[in-house]
Parts: C-alpha cells; sequence; structure tokens
C-alpha cells in the first residue's frame, strides 16, 4: 500500500478510522480474544548502543539496576508463573547490541529449551544475530524473534546513531530466514512527525510478509535518557496509530505494549477496540512499569477478554 493511501486512512475521522479497523479486526481474529506475553529481563543494562529511549544504554545517566544473564533456574521459575497467570508466551530480553558465540549464548539455548518445557511460546530479544545463531535458536525452539524497527527509517539517526534502520531490517531478514516468527514494531511519542508514524506502519507492511507480531509502544520517557523531558502523546494519538496499522497490517497480532499502565481501562478498551489483541502481562516490562496482573484480569473480566 502506498504511504499517501496510509496517510488517507490515519487521518478519516476518529470512530469511523476506529470502527473500520474494528471491521479488518474481526474478519481475521477472534473478536474476544487477547494474546499475552510475559517480558523476562535475563540482562539488563550496560549496553554500549545509544538509543535515545533506553535506559539500559551506557550512553546515557538513566539509574538502571545492570545484572549480568540470569540462571536458568531463575527463568525456569518465572516461566512456570507466567503459564500460571495465563500467558501464552515468554520473552526473554537481554540488554545486548549483539549476540556473542560465548558460555552465555549456551545458556540462552537452555533457557529456550526451559520455558518451552512449560509448553509455552518462546521469544527472544538479543541484539544482532549472525546466520548461524540464528540458525541455533531455531534448533533450541525459539518461535519468535523481536528486534523493533521502533520508528521511521528517516528519523532513525535522530534517535540512534551507533546502528543503522538497514541494520535492524537486516537482522530480521536472519531471523526469518531460520524459519522464525518475526515480532517487530515501534515506540511513538519520541518527537517524530506523523509522517514517520506512517512511514514506520509503511516499511512494517513492505516486509514480506509483515511482522506476525507487532508491539507499538508509546514512549515512557526515563529519567537520565536523552528523551527524558518528551511530552507524552495522547491516547488519541495512539488509538490513531493502532487502528491505522490494523487496517494496513491486518492479519498480524498488534501488541499494546509500554505505556499501557498509563491509560484509563476505557483509554486501553479503545485500544482493542482499534484493533491492539495482544498485551505484556506482569509488572514490569524491561525497566518500565506494567499494570499489574491482578488489574489485567479485572479489566479483561470487564470487558469480556480472553486470554490466549
Ligand atoms: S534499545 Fe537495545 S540496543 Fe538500544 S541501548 Fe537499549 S538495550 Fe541497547
Amino acid at each position: 500500500m502506498e504511504i499517501e493511501k496510509i496517510e488517507e486512512i490515519y487521518n478519516q475521522p476518529l470512530l469511523e478510522l476506529i470502527y473500520k479497523a474494528h471491521s479488518v479486526h474481526l474478519q481475521h481474529f477472534n473478536k474476544n480474544e487477547i494474546q499475552a506475553s510475559t517480558l523476562i529481563n535475563i540482562k539488563s543494562g550496560g549496553c554500549k548502543e545509544d538509543c535515545s529511549y533506553c535506559s539500559q544504554s551506557i550512553k546515557n545517566n538513566s539509574k538502571v539496576k545492570i545484572h549480568k544473564l540470569m540462571e536458568v533456574t531463575e527463568v525456569y521459575a518465572l516461566a512456570k508463573n507466567a503459564k500460571k497467570n495465563g500467558a501464552s508466551r515468554v520473552c526473554l530480553g537481554a540488554a545486548w547490541r549483539e549476540v556473542r558465540n560465548t558460555s552465555d549464548f549456551e545458556t540462552i539455548l537452555e533457557m529456550i529449551r526451559t520455558v518451552k518445557s512449560f509448553d509455552l511460546q518462546v521469544c527472544c530479544t538479543l541484539g544482532f544475530i549472525t546466520k548461524e545463531q540464528a540458525d541455533r535458536l531455531a534448533d533450541a525452539g525459539l518461535d519468535y524473534y523481536n528486534h523493533n524497527i521502533e520508528t521511521s527509517k528517516e528519523n532513525y539517526p535522530n534517535i540512534v546513531s551507533t546502528h543503522t534502520f538497514d541494520d535492524r531490517i537486516n537482522t530480521l531478514e536472519i531471523a526469518r530466514n531460520a524459519g522464525m516468527s518475526l515480532c517487530s514494531g515501534g515506540i511513538i511519542g519520541m518527537g517524530e512527525s506523523i509522517q514517520d508514524r506512517l512511514s514506520m506502519i509503511h516499511s512494517l507492511a513492505q516486509m514480506t510478509p509483515p511482522p506476525d507480531s507487532i508491539p507499538i509502544n508509546s514512549l515512557v520517557p526515563i529519567e537520565g535518557t536523552k528523551l527524558e523531558d518528551v511530552n507524552s502523546i495522547s491516547v488519541w494519538e495512539l488509538i490513531r496509530t493502532i487502528a491505522t496499522t490494523r487496517i494496513v497490517i491486518p492479519q498480524s497480532h498488534i501488541r499494546l505494549s509500554a505505556g499501557r499502565e498509563r491509560l484509563s481501562t476505557e483509554g486501553q478498551a479503545l485500544c482493542f477496540l482499534a484493533g491492539a489483541n495482544s498485551i505484556f502481562l506482569g509488572e514490569k516490562l524491561l525497566t518500565s512499569p506494567n499494570q499489574s496482573v491482578e488489574e489485567d484480569r479485572e479489566m479483561l473480566q470487564i470487558l469480556g477478554l480472553n486470554m490466549n
């Protein structure tokens, strides 16, 4: 789809946009189901990249707790709990620029097998990977590889200078070629223009096929990061972005991700109506807060949504 067409979709009257997005959603998904993933920060902080939104970068001055790679036993306990809470997928996130072929990589492979033993899907976000590493991850049973494109190709240099948008696209191709499903989306509210958001959606839609899972984050400004003073975006902009993504990329799960805990139940309900059908379940994302499992249970019950 041409970017001009995406712009037309984005700019239509809001209620019409939500109505159309919901109609598209109903054609491709069970209307009352929501996919739930639990994120485990298996290695926190100390990353050498300079992503300006990220509290885990050493180039930012945030007070994030640095910890080296978790033990497999810790992942076992957290995955068991995620299963008990109703998650269908566990995402393992490590603050690395790239995966190295050290004993840590062997530990990650063991973590993947451990999560799989609970009959859960596994996703990893580990930074750049080589073809050989991707093959080994896939052989260990990794279902999804997450690597967000974050923003538009045009805006990417304003957000990160230590790697490029094309580096990210290349990693996604490596993961796909190894047989893994892709999880890739972005962050809105980093000071980008609406055109940047449209371009990001366009880039995701251009992938053949688009990622199976698309996280849409709204920036949670963290003290000490370069974006700490950026104003939060309104819920309406978030809803427009989700609805447009749903219409342009009808068959992917869209995850209402970071920033969700600042929304009211009503705001979240509109995001679901606009086509979001996935959430992170658990009190914490990588370093930002999330709505509690109890609050999510209550919300899903009010809305008549079932986790899958
Ligand atoms: S987003 Fe990832 S690559 Fe960028 S600084 Fe944070 S951990 Fe490093």
